[in-house]
């Protein structure tokens, strides 16, 4: 007979290699029979993968912070409605190549959201990636500048789950704006986006700087999607507020936007 470790070594399976000491103490303790015992020293590999694979997907998702869904207060966002986040936190919308748009002004948890929705979606083996419009729109001009657009349209087009963050605070030149619908021509129900913005579908026309082009993302985005609208205030002006950095002077939109970078 081979040795164990040998065997084990052999098959891969290193996370019940250095795990085998206490699976046997475990086992010996438990009373359990022969199929008991295999069963207990495969899930410890099994488990010992699956953690591997969330740690590896969330290093490719590139999450710029990690913020998770138990931190979200919904109390502070009675506009939200947390069925809606609940159902989406199952992650069923990524295994139907459906959509997910967060709206609302600055503050009130967008990115929060999608992060956080972006992480159940990691712990349900979906491949992730998160990106900023911005920074979308600077690897796609580049690449079609180097003619390697194709590549990098396949490459978005991998990811299970393309979170796309703020869109709107910064005008879409028409160039950017029809490389943007070529990549959801490409992804159009293969696979999910989740995209935010603090503009109003009434404004995606001006964000796009072309009116029928817009339409034209938006149909193609909303066909299979879940719209989350969030009306409340800004979380940040919350802790703000309460810190007493805020006198009785208001805080503009544009002076929100400049913390948006800090956090
Ligand atoms: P947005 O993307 O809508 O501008 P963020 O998601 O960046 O807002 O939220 C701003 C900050 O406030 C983040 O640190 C976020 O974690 C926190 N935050 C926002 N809303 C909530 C909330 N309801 N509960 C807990 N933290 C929140
Ligand atoms: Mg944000």
């Amino acid at each position: 007979m081979m040795e164990l470790s040998v065997l084990l070594e052999r098959l891969k399976m290193d996370h019940l290699l250095t795990q085998l000491d206490g699976v046997c103490a475990q086992a010996a303790k438990g009373d359990l029979d022969y199929q008991g015992f295999l069963a207990q020293a495969l899930e410890a590999e099994w488990r010992g993968r699956q953690q591997r694979g969330i740690e590896s997907r969330l290093r490719l998702a590139r999450f710029p912070w990690i913020k998770t869904l138990d931190q979200f207060d919904f109390e502070f966002q009675p506009s939200l409605d947390r069925k809606v986040v609940r159902e989406l936190a199952g992650v069923t919308f990524v295994e139907r190549a459906e959509n997910v748009v967060l709206l609302g002004p600055p503050g009130v948890g967008k990115t929060h959201l999608a992060i956080a929705l972006g992480i159940k979606a990691v712990e349900a083996s979906c491949s992730v990636l998160f990106l900023t419009f911005e920074s979308l729109m600077g690897r796609l001009v580049r690449a079609r500048h180097e003619n390697r657009l194709e590549r990098t349209l396949q490459q978005l087009a991998y990811p299970r789950l393309l979170i796309l963050d703020e869109l709107g605070y910064l005008p879409l030149t028409r160039e950017e704006a029809s490389l943007f619908f070529r990549l959801l021509v490409r992804r159009y129900e293969r696979g999910s986006l989740m995209v935010t913005s603090n503009k109003s579908f009434a404004d995606w026309g001006e964000v796009f700087n072309d009116h029928v082009l817009a339409t034209a993302i938006l149909d193609r985005l909303l066909h299979h999607a879940t719209t989350l609208n969030i009306k409340g205030e800004s979380y940040r002006l919350r802790e703000k507020k309460k810190a007493g950095l805020l006198g009785r002077r208001s805080v503009t939109a544009a002076e929100e936007v400049t913390t948006d970078a800090s956090t």
